[in-house]
């Protein structure tokens, strides 16, 4: 592992001795960001070392030493390449809200920590590694895999981080009531009796919080976090006392707790400790290289112009699909079975969604990047488009064809049914992708129906198996249903 101080000499140095934006910019070798606004608007184009000391005001402690300033840095800059094919169908590589990273406006401090480490980045088997970093781990960092299941990398597990003897515990006090309200914006159904804590990992966080009353009746730590609010459950790391109504959560640490430790990587910096051991700390394993000699990741080729419409390509049914390099599957060869499907199902269900754009990933790592969906999801079908996770892993599952089908089915009863609970989107894309298009939607017959999911059942699963229970129980309860009504339309 080497690291060099990067200088540059020349134009841009400011008359107070201060790292300029123009010395960023040529530390940057033409490496550039797409910036885009969260909430919609235009990108900017901005040179990678200066996006990186931006950030770092977002992210960094204000006062900490340089050191953790650099480690931080070097860490942003690796997030940044990492993820940069993360809003590729928004027109620009990176969100500037918490979904990706926050940038604020650069200090003299952020630009030198950025400056002395430009073009570095971490890498894991010779490409940006995938990580992350939070506020505090509060004493043990989390694995990866915890918070993002299929995120299981040796070098983001539960490790001891001696720095917060000295950390203050953070309280938080709700009602019973106040949670069931919180829990019924993610999903649940019932009465909230009792909440307890099921299950620890290995890290001491919680992994699962026992709802008793509520359907599910379960739910995992950090999205028991999410769910109440991040601000909030400032960690999975609590204890809870339960008074009468009254809930009282006691923990430690800020954020996820994965991968580097901010609070943390100050107090090293302060007592000493160098770049490279808070690196090694927060990150074992990963190589200290310079940007221009790590490959950049496997992103699927650029999309090819919509094709125009012609006499075997019907005019509404226009697809642009999206393959992997090695992918054994070519472009063409799924947008015909896309174009396919939706031909079908749009005869069956009187719909039809146009232009679909269709991405099948090459790795899991760079669809859950873009999706931010678990390991056990094969499909998001969200407006126009359909990501797919990589083929080796749909073969195991359905397959390819029944994936497209069902993923296609989706888009196309979105709209009618968006007002619907959940399990009717859900089942109904189920049902229709296997029947068969000679049935032309005809309703089943008349069969038992199974007690319909919650949202919360098909949104915040805590398993595999729990997805894929309620998703067939979604189908079978649409299909009883439409076997009622004989409209798809009106089950709800
Ligand atoms: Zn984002
Ligand atoms: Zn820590």
């Amino acid at each position: 592992m080497i690291f060099a101080a990067f200088v540059v000499h020349g134009s841009g140095q400011s008359p107070s001795g201060d790292v300029t934006d123009a010395q960023l910019a040529v530390a940057s070798a033409g490496k550039t960001v797409r910036l885009g606004p969260a909430g919609g608007g235009r990108a900017a184009t901005i040179p990678i070392e200066v996006y990186v000391a931006r950030v770092l005001a977002g992210e960094a402690e204000p006062r900490a030493a340089q050191g953790a300033h650099e480690a931080l840095a070097v860490a942003i800059r690796t997030y940044a390449l990492f993820n940069a094919g993360r809003h590729e169908r928004d027109g620009f590589d990176l969100c500037d809200s918490t979904h990706c990273q926050v940038p604020r406006a650069a200090t003299p401090a952020t630009r030198r920590a950025t400056l002395a480490t430009a073009g570095r980045i971490l890498t894991y088997q010779n490409r940006p590694a995938e990580l992350f970093y939070s506020a505090s781990c509060g004493g043990v960092s989390e694995s990866a895999s915890q918070v993002w299941p299929g995120a299981d990398y040796p070098y983001l597990q539960v490790a001891k981080d001696d720095v917060h003897d000295e950390d203050v515990p953070w309280t938080l006090t709700m009602t019973r009531e106040q949670i069931e309200r919180v829990l019924a914006r993610a999903g649940f159904e019932g009465r909230l009796r009792d909440i307890r804590i099921d299950q620890r990992n290995a890290s001491g966080r919680v992994a699962l919080l026992e709802l008793d009353g509520l359907v599910p009746d379960v739910i995992r730590g950090d999205q028991f976090r999410m769910a109440v609010g991040p601000t909030t459950v400032r960690s999975t790391v609590f204890e809870i006392d339960r008074d009468g109504d009254q809930v009282r959560l006691t923990g430690r640490g800020y954020g996820h707790g994965v991968g580097m430790c901010v609070i943390g990587a100050g107090r090293r910096a302060a007592r000493g400790e160098s770049v490279e051991e808070i690196l090694a700390q927060y990150y074992p394993g990963l190589d200290l290289t310079p940007l221009s000699r790590a490959m950049t990741r496997t992103a699927p080729p650029a999309p090819r112009p919509a094709p125009t419409a012609t006499a075997t390509r019907p005019a509404r049914g226009v697809v642009v699909a999206r393959v992997p390099s090695s992918s054994p599957t070519d472009a063409g060869e799924l947008e015909r079975m896309v174009s396919g499907a939706h031909d079908d199902l749009a005869r069956v269900l009187g719909v039809s969604v146009a232009p679909i754009a269709v991405t099948l990933y090459g790795t899991l790592e760079d669809f859950r990047a873009v999706t931010g969906q678990p390991w056990w999801v094969s499909s998001v079908a969200d407006g126009t488009s359909i990501d797919l996770a990589p083929l080796a892993l749909l073969e195991q599952r359905d397959g390819l064809a029944l994936t497209v089908r069902a993923a296609v089915a989706e888009l196309l009863v979105a709209q009618a049914l968006r007002d619907r609970p959940r399990w009717v989107r859900v089942g109904a894309a189920r049902y229709f992708a296997r029947i068969s298009a000679a049935s032309n939607g005809a309703a089943p017959p008349a069969g038992d129906a199974p007690r319909c999911p919650a949202d919360a059942e098909l949104t915040l699963a805590v398993s595999a198996v729990a997805q894929r229970e309620a998703e067939t129980r979604a189908q079978a309860c649409f299909a009883s249903r439409f076997a009622r009504t004989g409209d798809w339309r009106s089950v709800r």
